[in-house]
């Protein structure tokens, strides 16, 4: 799922300077399952935000809303209206662009769209993937170096490895991890393999309409 986390509340209150009545929205896909968008997020905001523009003086009007999915055109058209001259998305990035798109107000974001990630227990994902468009996995063992190699390099390691940790300290080699699941998995010769540079234009379609199954361009 897409992993999200809540900006800091001073950069929030930044945004919103010169608005008075402002619609917090959760979405209740990614984000509510992320413990940042759904309805008790949106809820804990308002408070947050009451108390921190009112110390500085701001008049700010809140009220708070839940779309099922800020993605998707559908749910946005069926918004209630309500009265509110900004909103405050607490979506990830496509939410934000959806919303912005549909929207006549300005449109914030509440939150940082982080990475594609996989649940490791309760509020606690891995990053596994990011997106780049051009997918290695099946040659990688299932382990994204894009996303999991501090430096995302495609045919590593690099001389920082030590012990099967990557040099920055704060995570185990990507590339030795793939090594170790690949000799088990009966295949280590995929290692040795040259990898041909990646077309990353396929990690960069912003903007490009990818209609049709799938959305393949
Ligand atoms: S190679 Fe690209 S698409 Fe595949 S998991 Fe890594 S970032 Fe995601
Ligand atoms: S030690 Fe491994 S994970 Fe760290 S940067 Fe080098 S190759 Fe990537």
């Amino acid at each position: 799922m897409v992993v999200v986390s809540p900006k800091r509340l001073d950069e929030i209150v930044r945004m919103l300077a010169g608005h008075t009545r402002v619609l917090l929205l959760g979405c209740n896909t990614c984000a509510a399952v992320a413990l940042a968008g759904g309805d008790r997020e949106v809820e804990t905001m308002i408070q947050s935000l009451r108390l921190a523009t009112s110390r500085r003086g701001m008049t700010i009007g809140f009220i708070g809303g839940v779309l099922q999915r800020q993605c998707e055109p559908e749910y946005i058209d069926a918004m209630e209206a309500e009265e509110y001259d900004a909103i405050l998305s607490l979506g990830c990035g496509a939410g934000v662009a959806m919303l912005a798109a549909e929207s006549d107000v300005p449109v914030y974001p509440a939150l940082n769209t982080l990475f594609i990630g996989a649940a490791q227990g309760f509020a606690s994902w891995r990053a596994e993937c990011s997106a780049c468009g051009t997918c290695v996995l099946g040659d990688t063992a299932g382990i994204c170096p894009v996303t999991r190699c501090a430096k995302g390099i495609m045919d590593g390691p690099c001389g920082g490895v030590n012990e099967g940790q990557c040099e920055l300290g704060d995570r185990p080699c990507a590339w030795v991890e793939i090594h170790e699941r690949l000799e088990a998995q009966g295949r280590v010769e995929m290692f040795a393999r040259e990898h041909p540079p990646k077309d990353d234009s396929l990690g960069k379609l912003a903007g490009l309409d990818l209609s049709g199954p799938g959305g393949a361009p």
